[in-house]
């Protein structure tokens, strides 16, 4: 059933129009956008779709094909964070009409039904798609029209603010930014993105993304912590952010002097949260680099730096993920990686076409022989960003 049948289905009528945004895959840069460095994501097939109703009654109501039940109902006027309506998938949408209300858009009364692709939890953005579709459907019925950028911004907000995880900015830009056929290269702290071509179909190779099927929640903790560990070594260095250290081989030596006061142990631990970002940062930009001159088998290895740095120097990966990774690159992949948040979700690795079945075989049997759950291994081409569909 199309999203719109779904919709007449269960509000009665038809919809004014439906809107849609798609998950991601962060090729590489994890961790780097709420430290204002660089992150090349894409956008992938796999899409979130709204249908919207502007209606004469001051309410939002919402239904999810995947949360199959009752139709959620909030009044426009009650919609804060820390209410009954950001608690569960509703606070979601909810919480994404509040963001454009907070910044002063006239969003109307309006029915909401969604049905989404993206796999939930696996590190692919689920959130970020609900968010930019919801937002590109009620900005559109409340007449106005954001950039890419705009509906980004609203969309992390309504995810900060109101769901209340505190996610940086880059799964909302890519799923509101990205194009096909691209990856999108953002750099957080100088607010630029570029659409960097990204064909690896044409070099006979494929982005294989391995979901362990252990699924994380953002909300536990650990990203958190990460988040603050990176403020924290900022704070120490008199910074706003990690972005703005200049001499890496100096900072590192400052965090892990005596002089600084801190016990050895937190010492040891800021260097090595801090060694990670300063070290993904450089890598993307030598992805990019690689990529601009033609060399897309050449970033095989900064993938599985990435992934080595983020096992071993951020503390982010799992067992699942390290397991696909390794069982990956024995496989014959060029480079492999955990990608998204970690402590679960999916790794990426990166194989000629023809080795792709024989990799995703080698992933099954490690995860069989480990006593694992068996992980579902796709493959997705990079795709256009948040669009009007109907
Ligand atoms: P992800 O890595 O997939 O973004 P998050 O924990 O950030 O994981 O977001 C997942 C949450 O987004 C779900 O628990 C749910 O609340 C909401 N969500 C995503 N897709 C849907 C959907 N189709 N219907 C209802 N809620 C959804
Ligand atoms: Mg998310």
């Amino acid at each position: 059933m199309s999203i719109a049948e779904r919709f007449q289905l269960q509000y009665g009528g038809r919809p004014d129009g439906v809107f849609s945004a798609p998950g991601r895959v962060n090729l590489i840069g994890e961790h780097t956008d709420y430290n204002n460095g660089l992150v090349l994501p894409f956008a992938i097939d796999a899409r979130a779709q709204v249908a919207v109703r502007r209606i004469d009654e001051p309410v939002i109501r919402v239904v999810s094909v995947q949360r199959e039940g009752a139709v959620i109902e909030a009044p426009l006027s009650v919609l804060r964070p820390g209410t009954a309506a950001a608690t569960g998938w509703p606070a979601y949408l909810l919480g994404t009409a509040w963001a454009l209300i907070e910044a002063g858009i006239d969003v109307p009364g309006a029915e909401l039904a969604l049905d989404s692709a993206v796999p939930v939890g696996a590190g692919l953005s689920s959130s970020a798609a609900v968010e930019c579709a919801t937002a590109l459907a009620l900005s559109t019925i409340a007449e106005v029209r954001l950039t890419p950028a705009d509906l980004a911004r609203l969309a992390q907000r309504a995810e900060n603010a109101f769901v209340g995880v505190p996610t940086g900015l880059m799964d909302q830009m890519a799923s509101a930014g990205c194009r096909a056929g691209h990856l999108l290269f953002f750099d957080v702290g100088a607010g630029t993105t570029e659409n960097i071509p990204f064909d690896p179909a044409a070099n006979g190779l494929q982005v294989l993304v391995i979901d362990t099927g252990v699924h994380h929640s953002l909300a536990d903790g650990e990203y958190a912590k990460r988040r603050a560990s990176c403020e924290w070594a900022a704070e120490l260095l008199g910074l706003n952010t990690l972005r703005d250290i200049t001499d890496a081989g100096e900072a590192l030596a400052r965090l892990g002097s005596p002089a600084s006061g801190l016990p050895a142990a937190d010492r040891e631990l800021l260097v090595r949260r801090v060694r990670h970002v300063l070290s993904e940062n450089g890598r993307v930009f030598d992805v990019v680099q690689r990529l601009r001159a033609g060399d897309i088998a050449g970033i095989g290895a900064d993938l599985t730096e990435s992934h080595i740095s983020m096992r071993d120097d951020y503390e982010i990966s799992s067992i699942e993920l390290d397991t696909a990774v390794d069982a990956a690159l024995g496989a014959g992949a060029l480079g492999a990686r955990m990608t998204g948040g970690g402590f679960g979700g999916s790794a990426i690795a990166l194989v000629p076409s023809q080795d792709a079945a024989r990799v995703a075989e080698a992933v099954d049997r490690a995860f069989a022989a480990a006593g694992f759950a068996a992980p579902t291994s796709r493959h997705f081409t990079p795709a256009d960003g948040a669009r009007r569909e109907s």
